[in-house]
Parts: C-alpha cells; structure tokens; sequence
C-alpha cells in the first residue's frame, strides 16, 4: 500500500507551483487532497483531473488565504468532504519586493493576511481535527535564513514569523503526536520566480549548487515529512534550497 492511503491533506494554493507539485505528489503517494485557489480555477480544475486520471481523489476550492472566513471555510469543508483531515500544508503565499521605503500599508497588510495569519488560522483550525500522527507543514523561504540581497524585509518577516509559529506549534501538539515542521525553498522555478526571470542568474548564483530547484523537489521533501518518515521530525525548518542559506 502507498505511504499516505487513507490520509486525508490539505494544501493551500494548490492550483499552481510548489503547491500544485506537493497536492499531485501527496495524492501519488495515496492521500485524498483538497486543495485552495485564490483566481485561477481553470489551474486548480487541471490539478484535480491529473489527480483523479491516476486514480486519486481530489477537491479543489475557492478560498483566499487573505480571508479568515474563507480560510476556516476550506479547513471545515475537507472534513465535510473527505470525513477526516491529516495533513495541513500552508503553502499559499505572495511576494512583495522593493526597496523598505517603497513598501505600503496595504502591502504589508495582503502580506501578513496571507503569509502568516492564515497559516496561523488554518493550523488553528485544522488542529481541531487532527489526531495522533497528523502534520502541520508550512513553506516558509530561504529569505528567513539567509538575506543575500536587499529588497526583501516584507516577505523575509513574513516568512521568519512561521519559524515562532512551527516551533510553538511543535511544543503544543507534540503530546498529542501531532508534527509541526517548516520547509525553506530556495529558487524554484514557479509562476512566482521563474528560472529565465530578471535575477534569476543573481538567484541561482548564490546557491551552492548553481541552479534553481524544481517545485517536485521541495514536494518530495514534504511527502517525507507527511509520511512516517517524518515521524520524529517536528519543530524543524528543513532547507531545501540548493545551498542559499549556507
Ligand atoms: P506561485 O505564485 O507560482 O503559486 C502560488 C499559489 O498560491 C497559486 O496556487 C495561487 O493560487 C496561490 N495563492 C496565492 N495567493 C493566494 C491567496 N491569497 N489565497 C489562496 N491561494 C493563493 O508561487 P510558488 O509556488 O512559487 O510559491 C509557493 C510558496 O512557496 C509561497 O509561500 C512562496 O512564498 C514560497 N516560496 C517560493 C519560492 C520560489 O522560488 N518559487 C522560494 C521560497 C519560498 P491561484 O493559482 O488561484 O492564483
């Protein structure tokens, strides 16, 4: 039997990316995955028919992560749909770069809505429904470990507040035998940073292996940590970064 059957995921921004990557290689491995979307439904639809053609249940839904209503919405509607919920993956998330002075309210706001009060509001919630051998898996960045170049305090904030949040987490749910662990990408040629973008050449340069990573890589890195490899993993932040943080 696969490593995930009979578990139930939940991957936010499922419909492209790193997102899309995780929700089609935890399905492969076996789990039923629900995934979130914000504007692109036709994106989020090809997910859930790649899933279902290999004979795996998917579901995808509407809900921006800017959005606590719609947040808990998608947390209470896996249950609905799927009877039970194991694996929580916050990945949903938005990058504003700029210079510190150029930065709005307003962004900093979209910023921290999606990138840290919804993976605290979405651990919150799932947490309900989690039972012994569940997993909270947030993507965090590289940026929170290492700040190689300027441009970056909104979104290397964002992604540093996951490392209290996993961590605290780790400490809360561990008597319960529930995991908390974060995954630090580094260039992944998505939608967001692709390979043949601006500072892509500046990107992969400060790696120590010279080249962007694939999104499969860091959904491998999640499936491990979903599976029971992971077991004694928790309140961990894994690098899957080529080398940037080194
Ligand atoms: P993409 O921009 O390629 O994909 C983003 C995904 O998140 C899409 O599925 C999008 O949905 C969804 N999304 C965005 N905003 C919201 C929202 N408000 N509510 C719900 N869903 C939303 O990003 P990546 O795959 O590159 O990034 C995924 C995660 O990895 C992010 O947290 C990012 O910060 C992080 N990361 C990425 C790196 C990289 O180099 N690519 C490096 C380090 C970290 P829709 O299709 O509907 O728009």
């Amino acid at each position: 039997t696969r490593p995930l059957a009979g578990k139930v995921a939940l991957v936010t921004g499922g419909s492209r990316g790193i997102g899309a990557a995780t929700a089609l290689r935890l399905a492969a491995d076996g789990a039923a995955v629900a995934l979130t979307y914000r504007s692109r439904p036709d994106s989020a639809d090809q997910v859930v028919k790649e899933i279902e053609r290999a004979g795996g249940q998917a579901w995808a839904v509407r809900a921006d992560s800017g959005d606590a209503e719609e947040v808990w919405a998608s947390v209470a509607g896996t249950v609905e749909r799927f009877g039970r919920l194991d694996i929580l993956v916050n990945n949903a998330g938005v990058g504003v770069l700029g210079p510190f002075e150029t930065i709005s309210l307003d962004d900093v706001d979209r910023v921290l809505r999606t990138n840290v009060r919804a993976p605290f509001l979405a651990a919150q919630a799932a947490a309900a429904h989690l039972t012994e051998g569940g997993r909270i898996i947030s993507i965090g960045s590289c940026m929170a470990e290492r700040v190689a170049f300027p441009g970056g305090t909104l979104y290397a904030t964002s992604k540093a507040a996951l490392t209290g949040l996993t961590k605290t987490l780790a400490r809360e749910l561990g008597p319960r035998g529930i995991t908390a662990n974060l995954v630090h990408p580094g260039p992944i040629d998505t939608d967001m940073n692709p390979a043949d973008g601006e500072s892509a050449e500046m990107q992969a340069g400060l790696t120590a292996l010279g080249a962007y990573g694939q999104a499969s890589d860091v959904a491998a890195t999640v499936a491990h940590l979903a599976g029971d490899g992971g077991r004694y993993i928790t309140g961990a932040s894994i690098a899957v970064d080529g080398g940037f943080a080194v």
